[in-house]
């Protein structure tokens, strides 16, 4: 009964992202009461598996004691303070263990409150350092096919994702589109890094004949995760360090989704053993808490803006919770998480055991690809296995499944006809097989 009160009440004034609300005609709202670890409850008491880390934040758990001891301290000194003029213990330590594990090079950190923020700054940053340094025709992007880098203005011109940027394309600033690493179209018998080599060819050319005017590439290492969980090889990353660099054209590494222990390492970019100019980060850096990102660059960058105050070269971009206190801290106890506790050699226990619980898709006459970087598990279903021909997004295959694992007690969120898996670290080898054993049903039903 209270599921249902809540949920009407809900509907009469509420409107949520990602929705087409008329669906909640038929698709009940889940209204949750509590949640713990990889679990969370609803009002009549049905527990739902947290396969997706409530939109990918989740690192430790819901309720994990170490945050909640450190948010509660945190609570009762500062909650949060302006921060121009002004600055705290939480911010600072923060900053400093962020300088200290990002890729060499990285020595500054500015704050905003979310992901497509994150971007947003990266951006203006990349342009404005051009424009300081007087190199006044830099003024594009160039981004991957299939890229996903958020959904205010500027975060959505340089994604690619249809879907979400189509109906305000009139309203968005021009970008130059490179093909995608994307290892999904390789041909058979090609490895990952042939291809994103092969496809490397396409925006290295484009570098050569647009470097004058481009300020950065910007790119999601690894893995492209709101664009299906589509995944490359990290050489086309060190190809492209390179290539920037040769160039003279930014590089910005958007690890929203990718960054703290996702693909196997603390950063993709250690993979391919790059540094960017520019290192977004968010969702997981307060372990799925409270809204915070970070940008991360260079010396070079913040010189180019150091200087006289009447040179009026000065970034100036802000945010009213731009360093918050209580964000701050759950990001500082998440990272106390990764200092005390081995977490990356414990992920590469639970991610062969996603591999190995993933293998009986492979046959599955509706599955194209299992596909896997770290804790990232993505099946790929079409209606004919062999010509990869899709379902027609009208069938909405993704939503079954959704609808028939909720109400076996799993939640995922699949993207169109992709299955993915994206749990919190905490999850035990038991909790993973209920969680691709009620996938498989429900691909199967
Ligand atoms: C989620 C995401 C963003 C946007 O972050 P928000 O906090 O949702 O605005 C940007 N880039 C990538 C790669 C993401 O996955």
């Amino acid at each position: 009964m209270k599921n249902s009160l809540l949920s009407q009440r809900d509907l009469a004034v509420l409107w949520h992202p990602c929705t087409q609300m008329h669906d909640h005609e038929t698709q009940p709202l889940i209204p949750i009461k509590s949640g713990h670890g990889v679990w969370l409850e609803d009002f009549e008491g049905n527990h739902y598996l947290d396969a997706i880390s409530s939109w990918w934040v989740n690192l430790f758990g819901h309720a994990n004691p170490i945050i909640n001891t450190a948010l509660k301290a945190q609570l009762d000194n500062l909650e949060h303070v302006i921060f121009a003029g002004f600055t705290h213990e939480a911010a600072i330590e923060l900053a400093e263990k962020l300088v200290a594990i990002t890729p060499a090079g990285l020595s500054r950190c500015f704050y905003a409150d979310n992901g497509s923020a994150a971007v947003e700054v990266a951006l203006k940053m990349s342009f404005h350092f051009w424009q300081n340094r007087g190199q006044s025709r830099k003024t594009k992007f160039i981004t991957l096919e299939n890229s996903y880098h958020g959904e205010t203005l500027g975060a959505l011109a340089v994604g690619d994702v249809a879907l979400y940027k189509k109906t305000y394309a009139p309203l968005l600033m021009d970008v130059i589109t490179a093909p995608s690493p994307d290892c999904y179209f390789r041909d058979e018998g090609e490895s990952w890094a042939d291809y994103s080599t092969r496809q490397f060819a396409h925006i290295e050319r484009i570098l050569q004949e647009n470097a004058n005017e481009v300020c950065a590439v910007i790119v999601e290492p690894l893995v492209q995760c709101a664009g299906g969980m589509r995944m490359y090889d990290a050489i086309y990353l060190k190809l492209l360090r390179a290539t920037c660099d040769k160039y003279n054209v930014h590089l910005i590494a958007d690890e929203i989704a990718v960054g703290f222990g996702r693909t196997g390492t603390l950063f993709a970019c250690e993979q391919a053993d790059i540094s960017p100019d520019f290192l977004c980060l968010s969702k997981g850096l307060t372990g799925g808490y409270l809204p915070l990102s970070a940008v991360l660059t260079t010396d070079e960058v913040y010189a180019a803006f150091y200087d006289d105050y009447s040179k009026m070269t000065a970034f100036l971009h802000s945010h009213s919770y731009t360093g918050n206190a209580l964000a701050c801290r759950a990001a500082l106890a998440t990272l106390g998480i990764f200092e005390t506790q081995n977490v990356l050699g414990n992920n590469q226990v639970l991610a062969a055991t996603m591999k190995t619980l993933s293998q009986r898709f492979l046959n599955h006459p509706n599955v194209a690809e299992v596909r896997q970087t770290g804790m990232i598990v993505a099946i790929e279903l079409v209606k004919n296995k062999h010509t990869r021909e899709p379902y027609p997004w009208q069938e909405r295959r993704g939503l079954q499944v959704y609808r028939y694992a909720l109400s076996k007690g799993l939640l995922l969120r699949p993207l169109g006809n992709v299955i993915y898996f994206i749990p919190p670290y905490v999850i035990t080898p038991e909790e993973l097989a209920l969680m691709f054993d009620v996938a498989w049903q429900a691909i199967t039903a």
